[in-house]
């Protein structure tokens, strides 16, 4: 019998708890582990890589990305460039993400659909990237969040046929604008799709087994969202004590991308408009995370990235918030894996993701220490499994230092 591969003496973080483990052979089979044990188990010509004790834990998970946006000052004016360029912009993130041990995604809202056919070129195995479960667009309502790109809808029917949209063209996510943006015109504050619009997106996202993602960051607009029954509340800036209660009822998980307002600053370029807001946010912002770790409510790591100054990759940065605002290590490392890989498997498929575990996709990294004494050393991981086949990290060193001068210039 051969195998994909044989990882041998390492440290793993099994299960849902990520206990650590020596094992003596982790072995994958079709792209799935199949055994973790103490013995060694014989070599019969499959690849294998002696981890000399070095600790192996599941690969990291990013709920909340934009891949084919470029973290320009003026990011979503990337939408506007050549698909050519955003294509390369897709392909550059993957190996972002790689380098920095992400190996599933959720893309939460593209102009097009660049994003759901990039998802189909890596699941094909001709590009190299991580797994990718993808909104295709975001819908909005007419002079909502977004409104310039996203699938503007109004009305619960509108809002039914626009998830329909989103579904027919391979979506694995949907993505729903319940209140205002800090990125974008207005106030972030306000309501926007109502709860019947929302319910009636939901109904169709579930119909079809595909969980529903709502952009909402204050009170109202998180409990039209939950009352229409959605599944994860994106990014929460103004929530209070009482909407932390309402999602820990509903058990809606929460993807704070707290992160993302972290480079923010007068004089790089940013509109002064979204500075000030998002200034004026970021205080607030950080303290309602704290309230929701404080409160118990079930989160999932995710960036934002592809926004202004937030590349693909920065995920350790926001685990390391979650710690500063009341996680352990082993908590934030729960919610960009066991917790986060609840949220991106794609429908029909039951293997499982974001855990090691008998059974479960071979997505891992490797690290040199345990990663629960001190999260640093997720910086630059020293291996990436990605579905049983080890990533070359020279090559793609190389590869992104190659392709950087195309890509990180702003549009003129
Ligand atoms: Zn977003």
């Amino acid at each position: 019998m051969t195998y994909d591969l044989i990882l041998r003496n390492g440290i793993a973080l099994l299960g849902e708890e990520l206990r650590a483990e020596p094992f003596g052979s982790l072995v994958v089979r079709d792209g799935v582990i199949i055994e973790v044990t103490a013995e060694q188990v014989p070599v019969d010509g499959s690849p294998e890589r002696e981890l000399n004790g070095a600790f192996v834990l599941p690969g990291l998970i990013d709920c909340h990305v934009h891949f084919d946006l470029a973290a320009h000052p003026a990011p979503f004016l990337h939408w506007d460039r050549a698909p050519f360029v955003r294509s390369m912009t897709c392909f550059h993130n993957g190996l972002l993400a790689l380098r920095a041990g992400i190996t599933s995604v959720r893309d939460l809202g593209s102009v097009d659909r660049m994003t759901l056919d990039y998802a189909l070129q890596v699941d094909s195995g001709e590009l190299l990237g991580p797994r990718v479960l993808a909104a295709g667009r975001p819908i909005t309502m007419t002079g909502g969040h977004c409104a310039d790109y996203g699938r503007i809808a109004d009305g619960p029917d509108a809002v039914r046929l626009a998830v329909r949209e989103q579904l027919a063209a391979g979506a694995g996510v949907v993505k729903l604008m319940a209140t205002g943006g800090i990125s974008s015109p207005g106030n972030p504050g306000l309501p926007q799709l109502g709860v019947s619009e929302l319910a009636a997106g939901i109904e169709e996202a579930h119909k079809a087994g595909v969980l529903v993602a709502a952009h909402a960051h204050a009170p109202q607009g998180i409990a039209n969202a939950i009352e229409a029954g959605v599944d994860t509340i994106e990014h929460a800036a103004f929530a209070t004590d009482e909407t932390y209660k309402l999602m820990l009822n509903a058990g809606v998980t929460l993807v704070p991308t707290v992160t993302a307002l972290n480079p923010i600053a007068d004089g790089i370029g940013i509109p002064k408009a979204t500075v000030e807001k998002s200034l004026k946010a970021r205080e607030i912002y950080r303290a309602s995370t704290a309230a929701a770790i404080a409160a118990g409510v079930r989160i999932a790591a995710g960036t934002d990235a592809g926004t202004a100054f937030n590349p693909i990759g920065g995920l350790l940065d926001e685990l390391i918030m979650y710690v500063e605002r009341g996680m352990t290590t082993t908590e934030a490392l729960r919610a960009a894996t066991v917790t986060a890989g609840t949220l991106v498997r794609r429908v029909g498929d039951d293997v499982r993701v974001g855990v090691v575990a008998v059974g479960a996709r071979a997505d891992l990294v490797v690290c040199e220490r345990d990663p629960r004494e001190g999260l640093e050393v997720l910086r630059r991981p020293a291996g990436v499994v990605l579905g049983g086949r080890p990533v070359d990290l020279g090559w793609v060193e190389d590869t992104l230092t190659e392709t950087a001068s195309v890509l990180v210039e702003p549009p003129a």
